[in-house]
């Protein structure tokens, strides 16, 4: 079983207060899913809805998952004490039920950072499940089982060769060596998924040179990537509706 999930936030993880990628990614990665039968899920940052609320309808309409990625991108949801963090995930939850009309159960901290307080927020308010941390032995941010106190369903994104954070731009470096899981999360961003010529066009003025240089070490398109992976693909929602 595969899990496709979307980050979905401004340009460039919050870098670039701009949704270019939003606008000339997001249709095209509704139409791999639908060609493939996929249903994804979208951890949508809530600052991005003001301006993409005819996207997230399509999405929803399609019987996609809508899921919290926070409200502000930019902050450091490790750094913020209990009440600063339920602030963030309310306004998030609140935006997200008003523009799509659907309840939000699962949560994407943004960055992959949480802290001691994550799991207890969530569950106050009642999410169903969290999947904020990556299925690595690897120290730091993205280790898993950190800040873990079983109140809620973890589901951490896979990774490739136990190191690397199961996306579809490491895929295209290294690989589809993803740990034999029985349910496979892949993560994705609209700006990763544009073409190397698309990002150069967009973005060349606005990136440093190095970042941008690191980004399009990648190989071959990661829509075909995206479709190719697209096969077997369900919300996070519906693996733990499943198994509750
Ligand atoms: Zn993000």
């Amino acid at each position: 079983m595969t899990s496709l999930t979307v980050d979905y936030e401004f340009d460039w993880g919050g870098r670039i207060k701009s949704w270019r990628a939003i606008e000339k990614m997001t249709i095209p990665l509704l139409e791999c899913f639908e060609k493939a039968g996929a249903k994804a899920t979208f951890f949508v940052s809530g600052e991005t809805v003001e301006s993409t609320k005819p996207f997230l309808k399509m999405i929803a309409n399609a019987g996609h998952e809508i899921a919290s990625h926070g409200f502000n991108h930019n902050l450091r949801y490790d750094l913020l004490t209990k009440e600063e963090l339920l602030n963030e995930i309310v306004r998030s939850k609140g935006v997200l039920e008003e523009a799509t009309g659907n309840e939000i159960i699962g949560f994407r901290t943004p960055q992959f950072r949480k802290n001691q307080w994550t799991e207890e927020v969530l569950t106050e308010l009642g999410f169903l499940y969290d999947s904020s941390s990556v299925n690595t032995s690897l120290a730091g941010r993205y280790k898993e089982r950190q800040y873990e106190y079983g109140l809620l369903p973890q589901i951490p994104v896979s990774t490739i060769y136990g190191r690397f954070p199961a996306g579809t731009k490491w895929i295209n470096i290294l690989g589809k060596k993803i740990d034999p899981h029985e349910h496979k999360v892949i993560y994705l961003h609209p700006f990763d998924s544009m073409s190397i010529k698309e990002t150069l066009n967009s973005y060349r003025k606005e990136i440093p040179l190095s970042v941008l240089a690191f980004y399009l070490t990648r190989f071959g398109s990661i829509l075909k990537t995206v479709e190719h992976l697209s096969k077997d693909s369900v919300t996070l929602a519906s693996t733990v509706r499943k198994s509750i």
